[in-house]
């Protein structure tokens, strides 16, 4: 296995002082309606008939009854039965289009009350400068960002003018740094470590400056896109605090004409993706990596990164066409027993989108898209789902999530479990006019799709948890 490069015996659980997002206060009343009806079992009882239920159905359980007396060593050494006994309560975290106004060390109850408050997904625009190539041809400017920093100005061939409003707007200026800050990418970080789920993905046509974004040069730390800024905010925030302990892994693949590549472990090139209940849509065999420190990630990324690389001839082709998605599970316990948290699991999806220049909007319609040149299954269906989502009198109808590999593993973000972010990137030439319009209008739909996170605490889900940790060890 590629996933025990550290020590079995230890649980991979990192130690950290003063961390100060302080969770014990977002503990909501668990409604009547809940599904968790193990809830009040004790907890051996629990414990035990969670396993063995799963035991079951899965042969590389034999592996773990062989380790269970390790296994309760390892659970009770490390808190986690302790905190498996106390009562839980399913927690909800507030969410508000401005995610910056989120202050966890402050937030009380009532703003946690998620049953009362929807919001919808925050869409971002990156307007990428002009290249060498459009400077020597002569394109002009057609987009501009207004003061407000939040409309986008569009000169329309015919003289025309347009203008749209978003979250916010990152002028084609704007550093890596500053796009960073702009786009509060630390709030929601700081969900994912207390135990949301958050999906960041950059849209746009080809050369808009999707990678640039969510990779940037690796190279250089001040070009550092989201994704590495990101392993170092995380890394720097569990090192400052010893509230709770961490354990990160990560994956990273593509989608590439509906085919799934494991981009750390390149010989698999066709994973399935599976659904079952506890875990939603899953992609099956996926090389689950340990990251103890933001350098593990880095390396991970990079290796990744190569793995994609392909015949140059038909490098353009393939970035265009291809979906990656970087996720790290990030696993954490309180520390404290008199924490009423438990295990968690937060999660964070960094998604690099393909090109958006090949899938058209129908003329019919002006609803459904379609594609001309080429197939991309998922960002079609990627687009029938955010219609459908946005669209009030569909929204709680069917939404196509099973047309493709993507929208199944984004279901979740897409359906409002969790946060998300849209980032869509666009060129600031009135040559890509037409893209960016269409990239606009793509994302205004967007803006509409509602979402209530939640983090999901119930103790068959942790007794999972507890067990996927410990398998991983053991393997
Ligand atoms: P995409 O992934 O959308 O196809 P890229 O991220 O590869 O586009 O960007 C295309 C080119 O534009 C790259 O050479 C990239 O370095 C450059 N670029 C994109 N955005 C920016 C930016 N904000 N600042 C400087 N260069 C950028
Ligand atoms: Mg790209």
């Amino acid at each position: 296995s590629k996933n025990n490069n550290d020590n079995p015996i230890s649980l991979p659980l990192l130690d950290s002082k003063n961390f100060n997002i302080t969770t014990s206060k977002s503990i909501q009343k668990i409604s009547p309606a809940s599904k968790n009806t193990s809830f009040h079992h004790d907890k051996k009882s629990v414990l035990t008939s969670s396993l063995s239920s799963s035991s079951s159905s899965s042969s590389s359980m034999k592996k773990f009854k062989k380790g269970k007396g390790l296994i309760n060593d390892i659970i009770s050494n490390s808190g986690m039965l302790e905190n498996y006994t106390r009562n839980y309560k399913k927690t909800s975290a507030g969410s508000k289009s401005d995610i910056s106004k989120i202050r966890y060390d402050t937030i009380d109850e009532e703003e946690l009350d998620l049953d009362s408050k929807e919001d919808t997904i925050s869409v971002y625009i990156r307007i990428r400068p002009f290249n060498d190539n459009e400077v020597k041809k002569g394109y002009e400017k057609a987009v501009f960002c207004e003061e407000d920093k939040r409309t986008i100005k569009l000169n329309c061939p015919g003289g025309k003018q347009r203008s749209m409003m978003y979250h916010s707007i990152c002028d084609s200026y704007y550093s890596q740094e500053q796009m960073f800050e702009e786009l509060n990418i630390k709030s929601l970080l700081d969900s994912a470590l207390i135990g949301h789920h958050i999906t960041l993905f950059a849209f746009g046509q080809t050369g808009s400056g999707k990678t640039y974004t969510i990779n940037g040069l690796l190279t250089h730390p001040e070009y550092y896109g989201i994704m590495p800024r990101s392993f170092e905010y995380i890394y720097d925030k569990i090192n400052s605090q010893n509230e709770r302990k961490y354990s990160i892994k990560a994956t990273y693949f593509e989608i590439y004409n509906e085919k799934i590549k494991d981009l750390l472990n390149p010989t698999n090139t066709s994973l399935p993706v599976r659904w079952c209940r506890n875990r939603g849509f899953y992609v099956e065999s996926l090389v689950e990596q340990n990251c103890n420190k933001f350098e593990d990630c880095l390396d991970l990324l990079k290796l990744g990164n190569s793995n994609k690389s392909i015949g140059k001839h038909l490098l353009n082709d393939y970035s265009s066409r291809s979906h990656c998605i970087l996720t790290l599970n990030i696993y954490s316990a309180s520390k404290s027993n008199k924490s009423k948290l438990s295990i968690r699991q937060g999660k964070i999806h960094f998604v690099d989108l393909a090109g958006n220049e090949k899938v058209k909007e129908s003329q019919t319609t002006g609803d459904s898209l379609v594609e001309t040149m080429s197939i991309n299954k998922s960002l079609l269906a990627l687009g029938n789902c955010i219609s459908a989502l946005s669209d009030p009198k569909k929204r709680e109808g069917h939404i196509p999530y099973r047309d493709s590999k993507l929208t199944k593993i984004l279901s979740d973000s897409l359906s409002g479990k969790g946060l998300t972010i849209m980032i869509s990137c666009i060129s600031p030439s009135n040559h890509d006019i037409y893209e960016t319009l269409k990239t606009l209008r793509y994302s205004s739909r967007a803006k509409h799709i509602k979402y209530k996170s939640i983090i999901k605490l119930n103790p068959e889900e942790e007794v999972n948890y507890i067990y996927i940790y410990i398998h991983i060890k053991i393997i």
